[in-house]
């Protein structure tokens, strides 16, 4: 392998993949890209041998060597016991932030938005996706959502930095932080901390329910939004059907050591082997990753040629228009098309400029967590209980204070129903007990906390699961109850 050319890891995919694969790898090299591809399998064929996380091991080896993964999408077998790729991809390479550009074309690809062009950042590894969840009594089922400073901040400050090496103007966040105070809050809070660092942009933070429809609604009002896991991978869906087509978005996942582009559509398996599909979006995945591996040079040919190409017309079936469009063309066509193109620029659509750009950081500082003063102060006992009366539940629990702990309160899904409970309000079977020292602010111990357990379980007590109550530096970590 000659010394000058970058290793990638290349998987073709099931479905359409191959195809678009080729298409995208093709425009790549004639571009003058400096890539050697080392093929890996993955997907459907190797879920079928058995292996549930539809990658074999020894795929891995390569993605440890060359570090960077051009990933055609896949077709994930029907029926259970499948993981995600895409999940275990991300988690097992550290892949934290998930950046996807959502363009319209207008007016040569329909769209509701002629102006958008926003950027989605979406964090990656944390929040409702750790895949924590458990099965707690007959009727309730919890998902943990886990949201961390460094996580967050390091999103963030990928956001930032994102939106200063491509000369962005204005970062927004997207959080729930009046109902989620703590962990919504915390998101909210270190996007401002972060912020302060970056006076040059404009920024603002929305709640996510209002800022999601302004976005459907308007945007061209956005630029760059950074959202934690759950809200990002809804919205940059939304984003990219509403900038014109998901056929046409191509994402990068991007961790400190390995980073994953791709499409962001699927394997479309009805529209395989038939070159019709449209590669725009791996095309798109690979522009982002020739940025990434210092090839900005070609990224910023490859685009423009590309640009160049939709905007004369040529388009495949998925984005044809009759009276825009002016030539139906399949898979390999268009990829000739835009062959055809390179060295070129768009005349109308504002071409694409990565030459000038810094070269991409990844290894964001993550400042040290400042340790707070800890302190114990209380319990909420979880139990499964099948009466639907909490006063008689109540009553029961108040036989439990003591000890160094008292009884204050009883929550059915978050609403407290003992004491000065609502007759009106409906309960479960999964209940909250919630214990204080019995000393105003005074403190706990964990040997305190499992003796009532202990006097619990000997009064037949079920009790699922505790929750520690803790203040730092006399702050309540915990929502009021
Ligand atoms: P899909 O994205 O494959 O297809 C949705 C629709 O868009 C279909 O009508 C399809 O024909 C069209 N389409 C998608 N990409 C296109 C392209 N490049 N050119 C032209 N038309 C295109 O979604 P789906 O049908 O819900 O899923 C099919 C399979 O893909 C499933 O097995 C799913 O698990 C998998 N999937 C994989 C990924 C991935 O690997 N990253 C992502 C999403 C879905």
């Amino acid at each position: 392998m000659p010394s000058h050319l970058v290793p990638i890891t290349v998987a073709h995919g099931d479905g359409i993949g191959p195809e678009i694969m080729a298409a995208s790898l093709h425009i790549m090299k004639e571009a003058g890209a400096r890539i050697e591809p080392e093929t890996i399998e993955i997907g459907e064929k190797v879920y079928l041998r058995g292996i549930s996380s539809g990658i074999e091991p020894s795929a891995w080896d390569s993605l440890r060597r060359t570090k960077v993964f051009f990933k055609a999408p896949i077709t994930t077998p029907q029926g259970g016991g499948f993981k995600s790729l895409n999940v275990t991809t991300r988690k097992t390479l550290g892949l934290y932030a998930n950046v996807r550009p959502c363009v319209s074309y207008h007016p040569y690809v329909e769209t509701k938005h002629p102006g958008m062009d926003v950027v989605i950042v979406r964090e990656n590894e944390e929040d409702l996706y750790a895949g924590i969840e458990h099965r707690q009594t007959d009727e309730v089922y919890q998902c943990l959502k886990l949201i961390s400073r460094p996580g967050s901040e390091r999103i963030v400050r990928y956001a930032f930095e994102y939106a200063r090496r491509n000369n962005r103007k204005k970062v927004t966040c997207f959080s729930k932080d009046n109902i989620m105070k703590f962990t919504d809050g915390l998101f909210h809070k270190v996007f401002d901390e972060v912020a302060a660092e970056y006076p040059e942009f404009e920024k603002e933070h929305w709640i996510v329910d209002i800022g999601a429809a302004k976005m459907a609604d308007t945007p061209e009002a956005f630029d760059v939004i950074v959202m934690a896991n759950l809200y990002g991978d809804i919205l940059s869906d939304v984003a990219a059907q509403i900038a014109g087509s998901v056929g046409l978005a191509g994402s990068a996942n991007i961790g400190e050591h390995c980073a994953m582009f791709e499409a962001i559509h699927g394997s479309a398996p009805r529209r395989a082997g038939q070159n019709l599909a449209n590669p725009s979006g791996l095309l798109l995945g690979g522009v982002l990753m020739l940025v990434h591996i210092g090839q900005p040079d070609i990224a910023e040919r490859v685009h423009n040629a590309w640009l160049r190409t939709i905007e004369d017309g040529v388009h495949t079936y998925d984005v044809f228009k009759e009276g825009t469009s002016k030539q139906k063309v399949g898979t390999k066509e268009f990829a000739e098309a835009v062959v055809a193109r390179l060295g070129q620029r768009p005349e109308h659509l504002k071409p694409a400029s990565y030459a000038k750009g810094p070269k991409e950081t990844v290894e964001h500082r993550v400042g040290d967590t400042k340790r707070a003063n800890k302190q114990l102060v209380g319990v909420d006992v979880f139990l499964q209980w099948n009466e639907r009366n909490p006063l008689e539940f109540g009553k029961r629990l108040e036989r439990f204070s003591g000890g160094g702990l008292k009884f204050h309160s009883l929550s059915n899904r978050g609403v407290k129903v003992y004491p000065d409970g609502f007759a009106e309000t409906f309960c479960t079977d999964h209940w909250r007990a919630g214990f204080m020292s019995e000393q105003d602010k005074g403190a706990v111990t964990h040997e305190q906390i499992v003796k009532l357990l202990d006097r619990m379980q000997k009064d037949g007590l079920d009790f699922i699961k505790i929750e520690n109550l803790y203040t730092f530096d006399g702050q309540n970590g915990f929502a009021a109850s």
